[in-house]
Parts: structure tokens; sequence; C-alpha cells
């Protein structure tokens, strides 16, 4: 063969220099374009050898990577299909320059630039983010193929002749530009090849070394696999976490093609910090971590990986929201969690129960985030009491209809954030022989008010949100034994020392506290929930002062001392919710002491 010098065909500016020095984001993936060609090449050989369309030796597929620090070059070697002279001239002037023409169009177009680059290859042409010249030295499996040598400098010439090369295959070879030497680095190369290729289908070589498991857990059939592969799979993927709880492998091929496992890991209460651990693939090529558009948001919680050829990722992220098949993806992962967990608590509601801890997280955030999980987390969504026992929906609904109902027919459900401040709280309704729930997680202010808006007569309300007889109110009118002129005083004598609040007289047991302070349910649900918004509270923190008429103390605040008791008993209030603290506090003890000499 003479050697042929050509143009590739370019009616546009020169897409080289563009190439070169606009992509200057994300350089390393050009060994993520070439490894993933190589590979490929050898699949292909791989397959047609399967059909019957290629009966020489297979030998053992692979594809090397080598370096050259004084020839100053990085070398991708395979054994799989090559190519002819005139595959060449198609492939590579022709297809893969179109390909990279087309990407550096919608680049140009794109302004989120970084995950454009990051997502959708540039494929061979790439190979110009390196290297000044570029050659390719190539053998087509064919028989009686010749070997065939390509080479261009990064301007649109090129030069096809012949070559001398023994096996079929294809080396690619990048004579590294000066600004580029950093790549000629073996730990560099490395840590680029284990990022992108750690789970590549063929045997990856660098240094004599593999660097990749061709045959991740993902790529095989479940009956296949145990526990203790899956659990060393997650250990390979986060090297440094804690066991996960259980996980689910997927697979699906119609309508859309997706394998993958995903971990539950145990979520911690700052459950931000396990976001983006999910890794996507694409044919087992690594693609992104920041899968934020691609999984439902409460999805994001779990670890693992997701494998999809159908997942488009050469657009934008808005266009990819509203992808048919990413939205079939996510209608199907959610299925897929949401059959997984109810499988997990009818077969063993006990150990359910315990992981309900890291599981009431992720469900919680299941049911604010989508509308349509809740329907699918209705039977298993689990409510713990103060005596560690568990109950679903329904069942704690049953049990509120002997003593929780109110006057107007709503199931009442009491429950605490903190068993210890709110104690004395939970001792009232105790002895009234109320249930106390214990839902003390960031999540659960909304997540109270996503059930209530679910789930018809069912209200929440905290402990200390009013007296108890006013919470769970039954309309049985209680009589006050003070006078009508005993109250207003009672209402003198305490206005004064609590500024802008409410005094609040009751008819309560003799033996309920004499004076305790309440925050309503909607004012504090609203504190809780505008904290975990991260906005700052806008509302003033107001409490109403519940002063119980029926309590002997009560008598002696509107006879004799009364404004000193009256203010020893709203300090004792305060005192009890945490909120009396500096100087007031100070005097409250002073006050204390000298009372007892
Ligand atoms: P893509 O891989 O997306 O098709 P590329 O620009 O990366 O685009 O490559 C264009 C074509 O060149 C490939 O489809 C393939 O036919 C051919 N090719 C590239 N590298 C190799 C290789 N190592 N062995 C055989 N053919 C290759």
């Amino acid at each position: 063969m003479t050697t042929e010098k050509g143009t590739i065909s370019i009616n546009t500016e020169n897409i080289f220099p563009i190439i070169k020095k606009f992509l200057y984001s994300d350089h390393e993936i050009f060994l993520r374009e070439l490894v993933s060609n190589a590979v490929d090449a050898t699949q292909k050989l791989q397959k047609l050898s399967s059909l019957g369309q290629f009966n020489g030796e297979l030998g053992e597929l692979k594809v090397k990577v080598s370096f050259d620090k004084d020839k100053k070059t990085i070398t991708i070697s395979d054994n799989g299909i090559g190519m002819t002279a005139e595959e060449v001239k198609k492939y590579i002037n022709q297809i893969a320059f179109s390909g990279a023409k087309e990407f550096v169009e919608k680049y140009q177009q794109t302004t989120d630039k970084s995950t454009i680059i990051g997502q959708f290859g540039l494929g061979f042409y790439s190979a110009f983010m390196v290297a000044k010249e570029v050659e390719i030295i190539t053998k087509s499996f064919q028989e009686g193929a010749e070997a065939v040598r390509w080479f261009s400098d990064g301007s649109t010439e090129f030069e096809i002749s012949a070559a001398e090369r023994a096996e079929r295959g294809t080396d690619v070879i990048l004579h590294i530009a000066e600004d580029s030497e950093e790549f000629l680095d073996e730990f560099k190369l490395e840590q680029i090849l284990s990022k992108y290729g750690k789970f590549l289908p063929t045997t990856i070589e660098f240094k004599e070394k593999t660097i990749n498991n061709p045959n991740p857990i993902w790529v095989k059939a479940p009956s296949e696999l145990k526990d203790e592969d899956y659990l060393a799979f997650y250990k390979e993927l986060y090297p440094y976490s804690e066991d996960p709880l259980f996980w689910i492998h997927l697979n699906v091929d119609y309508p859309f093609n997706l394998t993958g496992v995903l971990y539950f890991p145990k979520i911690k209460q700052d459950f931000q910090l396990n976001r983006e651990k999910i890794q996507l693939f694409s044919k087992q090529v690594f693609i992104t971590d920041d899968v934020k558009d691609i999984v439902p948001e409460f999805l994001q919680l779990l670890h693992g990986v997701i494998d999809s050829p159908d997942i488009p990722l050469n657009v934008s992220r808005s266009y990819l929201q509203a992808d048919g098949n990413v939205k079939r993806i996510n209608t199907y992962i959610t299925k897929k969690v949401g059959e997984k967990l109810a499988e997990l608590f009818r077969d063993n509601r006990k150990a359910f129960e315990e992981k309900w801890e890291s599981i009431g997280l992720f469900v919680k955030y299941g049911i604010i985030s989508d509308d349509k999980f809740y329907e699918r987390a209705k039977e298993f969504i689990l409510l713990k009491n103060t005596k560690n026992e568990y109950f679903t929906i329904d069942e704690y609904k049953t049990k509120l209809e002997s003593n929780q109902v109110d006057k107007d027919g709503n199931a009442i459900a009491l429950y605490c954030n903190d068993l210890n401040k709110e104690d004395a709280y939970i001792e009232g309704a105790l002895k009234r022989e109320y249930d106390v729930l214990i839902l003390d997680d960031v999540l659960d202010a909304h997540f109270l008010n996503a059930l209530e808006m679910k789930v018809e007569k069912l209200r929440f309300k905290r402990v200390d949100s009013e007296p108890l007889e006013k919470i769970i109110d039954k309309g049985i009118k209680a009589e006050v034994v003070l006078s009508e002129d005993e109250k207003k005083k009672v209402e003198e004598v305490f206005k004064p020392l609590i500024g802008n609040n409410i005094v609040q007289i009751e008819a309560l047991p003799v033996d309920d506290l004499p004076v305790s302070i309440v925050q309503t349910e909607f004012m504090r649900r609203y504190t809780d929930m505008s904290k975990v918004n991260g906005q700052a509270n806008m509302m003033p923190l107001m409490y109403n002062l519940v002063v119980n008429g029926n309590h002997p103390i009560i008598q002696k605040v509107v006879t004799e001392e009364g404004a000193d008791l009256a203010k020893q008993l709203v300090d004792l209030a305060l005192l009890s919710q945490g909120m009396l603290s500096g100087k007031d506090l100070t005097q409250f003890i002073h006050r204390s002491i000298e009372r007892l000499k």
C-alpha cells in the first residue's frame, strides 16, 4: 500500500483547537474514551466468535495501557477486531470525526459545560485534548488483513500507510503535548483508569497489573449470588463504610435496560452526608456519581450502582428530567424499593423494627418528597412509643380508638421529641393511660404533616402543646374551684411575670402541676420545619402559662404572699421547659435558698 494523504472533509472551522483549548476541564476523560473503544473492540470480536462469524483463536482478550516517559507517549492496545484501511477511513475519518464535531457544537451551546463533558464522550478525538499527534496501528481480525498506520498531527490532515503488526488488534499511540505531560505519570494514569474502568467487561492491564473487575455482581444473576458476595462488593465500592442493612438487585431489560445493586446503608441523623454515593455506569463504564437528576431525591440516600445504556447522557439536565426513560427508571426503582421494604416487613417484622431507625429516616423522606411513595409505604410505616413498642398506622389508629378520640371524632396521637426534657408531661399523659409516641428525628415535623394530610381523622400533638384535657378534648367540662374574682386576681398576679405571653386558667386535676408552660402544636411544628429547611424562624417564641385553677397552691396565690409565690411558680415552669437561664436562673436559686431558711 502506498502512503495516502488526505484532508478530513470539514466545512466548519477547525474543531481541533476547540477540543484542545476550550474543553479544558476533565481532560482525563480521553482515557475513558480510548479504553472504552478498545474494550468495545474486544467485545465485538467475542460476539462475532459466539455467532460463529469468527473462527480463529480468541485468546485472552485484553486491553493494555502503557506509557513511556522519555518518548512522551501513552499507548492503548487491544487484541480486538482491529480495522482495515477502508474501516479506518470510514470510522476514524468520517464517523468519529462527525461525532466529535457534533459534540463540540453541542458543547458550545450548553451553559453547564462541566456536566456535558463528564457525561458525554467526545469519542476517539478526545485524544487531542492531551496529544499533539496521534497514531493508530491496527490490523483487522479478517483473514489476510494487512496492518495499517493512521497518523494525524491534530490538523485536519491525516496520513494512512502500511504498517507492521503481528497480531490482530489496535494500538492507539498518543504523543503527549507539552501542556499535558502530567498524564505521563504512573499514579495519575492508574487513578484515572480505576475511576472509569474499575468494572469494564474486558481485562485492563496497566503495569502488568489488572486494574478492573470485569464481572461485577450486578451483571450476574441474583440466583448465583450469596449474601457474602453482596457484602464483599459493598466493601469494594465503599472500603471504609459499615455493612449495609440490606440490598436490592435490579434487573430489567424491557422497556428499558437497567441493572444494578442498591444498598440500604445505616442512615445517620445527618443524612445529607450520605448522598452522592450511587454510581452510574453505562455498560460497565463509569459515568458519574452525581445522579441528582436521574434518581429520585429520597433514593439518593441509597448506595450502590446503576448501569443503564438507556439513560441519555448527552443532553442537558432539564431535558433529562423530562426524558421518558429516566421517568420510567425512577418509577421502577421506587417500586422495587417499596416492594423490598414490604417484603422485609412481612417476612420478619422484628428485624424490620430493629432497623427502623435507619429505614425510618429513608421512608419518611420518601413520604415527604414523593406522593406516590406513601401508597407503597403505608403498610410498613412504623410508630414507636415510649415503651419501645412499634405500631403500623392502622394498628395505632385502632389503639387510639379506646381512649384517645376527641369530641369531634379525631384520633389524637400524643408524642414527645425528647424523653428527658418532656418527662413531666409524658408522666401526666401516662397517668391518664394515654399512649405517647417518640418522634425524635429531624424529619418528623414534616413527616407528621404529611401523615395528617394522608390519614383521615388522625392528628398528632406533642404532650406539652396544651393541657392534656385540651389536647384530647372529650367535651367534658370540669369546674374550676376559683370564683370569678379569684380568677381575675390570678390573672393580675401572673400576667406581669410573663411579658407578652398568655395566662390560661384551666380546671385540671388537683394532683396536676399548679403552673406549666405549653407551646401550641402549630407554632412549634412550624419552628421545627423551618429548622430542617434551613430557614430562620420568623416567629417569636410564644407560650401559654397554664394555671391549674384547682391546685391548692393557687388558692394561696390569690391570698397572702401572692406575687412572690407566683414568681417562684413561673420560674419552676420555665425551668422544667429549659427556658430559665442567666440572671433569672441565678435569682431563682437565691430565692429558693432564702425560702429554705
Ligand atoms: P464511538 O465509540 O462512540 O463509536 P469513537 O469516535 O470513539 O466513537 O470511535 C469511532 C469508531 O472507530 C468506533 O465506533 C469503532 O468502529 C472505531 N474504533 C475506535 N477505536 C477502535 C479500536 N480500538 N478498535 C477497533 N475499532 C475502533
